[in-house]
């Protein structure tokens, strides 16, 4: 292995971590030799990871399983912000409630994880920001003003955390999938199904481990020169935006 393929052992966090996405993504990281953490409330993560039980919502939560994930792991280098929830509905029967509880999770829970692994990252001059947005935070979605909303603002944080933080070696991006097939999609009716595959030129849904390839190339070493991204996984459908 040459010096640019080279692959350095990190300490990686990954939320939402007990299923889906942030399950393929975990698999990944531990395959290829890296040391991770991962988050959920129910606190199971794939083998050869630490699983953490943490409500991303309670600051308290968090800041216990960093410690913990730093205890076992040592200062995270690279977070991967993947826990996100919806709660779905036309705009005019949207609660308040359901608006901001989608924003917590997936906005507030991303800033929150985000805030505290810039500090070790910063002290050590290396760091990957990674956001899991969405092609509705692009495109909006009707029935998705609270979920399109919190996905739309990772892409500003992410921008934002690379004017804050790029000069210290730490970069932030956001990967924004398409439909994936995951429980988030298992749910969605025959014909619904259909309306949206009808709308991707690759012609079907895609996988956990096309969004998890997507992670591991803005994690490694040779992505250090890529920050402030929108890279879509969504077999075309946006077209890149
Ligand atoms: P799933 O519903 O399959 O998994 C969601 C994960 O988030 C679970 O591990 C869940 O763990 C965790 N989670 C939810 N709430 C919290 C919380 N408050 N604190 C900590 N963990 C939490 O989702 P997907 O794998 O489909 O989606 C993963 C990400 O990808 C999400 O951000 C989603 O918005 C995004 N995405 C998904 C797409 C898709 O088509 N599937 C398309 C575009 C984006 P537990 O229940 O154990 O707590």
């Amino acid at each position: 292995m040459n010096e640019s393929t080279a692959l350095t052992p990190r300490s990686v966090l990954v939320t939402g971590a007990s299923r889906g996405i942030g399950a393929a993504i975990v698999a990944d990281f531990v395959s290829a030799g890296h040391r991770v953490a991962g988050l959920s409330t129910s606190g199971t993560a794939p083998e050869g990871a630490l699983g953490i039980a943490c409500d991303i919502t309670d600051p308290a939560q968090v800041e216990a399983a960093f410690t913990q994930a730093e205890e076992v792991n040592g200062p995270v280098e690279i977070l991967v912000a993947n826990a996100g929830i919806t709660k779905d509905t036309l705009v005019l029967r949207m609660s308040e409630e359901d608006f901001a509880a989608v924003i917590e999770v997936n906005l507030v829970g991303a800033f929150r994880c985000a805030k505290r692994a810039s500090k070790s990252m910063i002290r050590g001059r290396f760091g990957r920001l990674i956001f899991i947005g969405s092609v509705v935070g692009m495109q909006g979605s009707p029935g998705q003003v609270n979920y399109s909303a919190s996905k739309a603002g990772l892409i500003g944080m992410a921008r934002s955390l690379t004017r804050e933080l790029g000069s210290r070696g730490v970069t932030a991006n956001v990967v924004a999938p398409g439909f994936i097939e995951t429980d988030m999609t298992g749910n969605l009716g025959e014909s619904v199904v259909e309306r949206y595959r009808s709308q991707i030129p690759a012609g079907r849904f895609g996988n956990t481990a096309e969004v998890s390839a997507a992670v591991s190339y803005l994690a490694s070493d040779q992505a250090g020169y890529v920050s402030g991204v929108v890279l879509a996984v969504d077999g075309g459908m946006g077209m890149g935006n």
